[in-house]
């Protein structure tokens, strides 16, 4: 058999799925590609040919990215339940001839975490009712891969605070995930984790950061996790590293979503010790 995956978004020519999948392929033995299918933001028609393509069997997988993550879900005939809390999807596939859509961001996000941050083995990941107030987290953006993010860690009962610079996003997601919304400028408490999930510092865009010179130091945190894999370093990252603070950027998240999508796919589970960088 051979197998067809591919990538709904727009633009896509800076992805690195083709060249983690195709790893994945090679190493499990698997005979197939993964192709990039540029679909533009309006473009249904275009979004229902691939998912066309998907339910008659052409193509075995698809991977979503931007601008799709979310005005994908109405095309489909089930979500995972953490997709639907997330409301974005980033993994789609064929299951007993219904479209179900998945999203991968918050187990790989989970996963990156747990070396930093261990949960006791046979921990029970449900939404906490209660936080755990040695755990606290702030969480910069409110977009698709911050909703992921936030669910992962409140499944975890770590306490979040969200900041993004339109404040009404940021509320927008208090009740739901049950996180406080920062609407002033944050002060750097506490912290023990500080995620960028903003686009800000990311190629080509270099000089940008999501905490502004003038907020002054980092918090001093047990971590700076930074979602942007280009540049392996951001300024965000380099300024953590310059305060003496523990950082980890964005490529362990990748290619664990992308192994995360794979094994939906084939029922194989892709090596990710080797993988070459892409
Ligand atoms: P998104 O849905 O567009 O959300 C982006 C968020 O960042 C929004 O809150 C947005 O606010 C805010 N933002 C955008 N530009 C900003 C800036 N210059 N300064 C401050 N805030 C800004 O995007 P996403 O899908 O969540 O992705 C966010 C980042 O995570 C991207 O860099 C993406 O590459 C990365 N990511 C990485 C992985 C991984 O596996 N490592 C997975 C998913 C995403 P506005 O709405 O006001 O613009």
């Amino acid at each position: 058999m051979k197998y067809i995956f591919g990538l709904l978004g727009y633009p896509l020519h800076h992805s690195l799925s083709p060249c983690l999948h195709r790893q994945f392929l090679q190493a499990c033995g698997l005979q197939g590609e993964y192709q990039l299918f540029p679909v533009a933001p309006q473009d249904i028609p275009g979004l229902q040919a691939r998912l066309q393509d998907l339910r008659s069997g052409l193509l075995q997988g698809l991977n979503v990215t931007i601008p799709h993550k979310q005005t994908l879900l109405p095309f489909l005939d089930d979500l995972t339940p953490e997709a639907r809390a997330i409301g974005a999807v980033n993994t789609i596939l064929l299951r007993e001839g219904r479209l179900l859509g998945e999203n991968t961001d918050a187990p790989a996000f989970a996963q990156t975490l747990e070396e930093y941050f261990p949960e006791p083995s046979g921990a029970d990941f449900r939404f906490a009712e209660q936080a755990n107030p040695s755990r606290r987290a702030l969480v910069l953006g409110a977009g698709g891969a911050a909703r992921a993010v936030i669910l992962a860690l409140r499944q975890r009962s770590w306490q979040v605070s969200v900041f993004s610079r339109r404040p009404e996003q940021a509320q927008a997601l208090a009740s739901p995930f049950e996180v406080s919304a920062i609407t002033a400028r944050p002060v750097a408490d506490d912290f023990d984790l500080l995620v960028n999930a903003t686009p800000a510092g990311m190629f080509p865009a270099l000089q940008g950061c999501p905490w502004p010179e003038d907020w002054g130091d980092l918090p001093a945190c047990s971590l700076v996790y930074d979602l942007i894999y280009n540049p392996a370093e951001t300024l965000l990252l380099r300024r953590a590293r310059l305060q003496g603070l523990p950082t980890l950027n964005g490529w362990p998240m990748l290619s664990r979503q992308a192994a995360l999508a794979f094994t939906r796919w084939t029922g194989l589970t892709p090596p990710l010790k080797g993988l070459s960088p892409c």
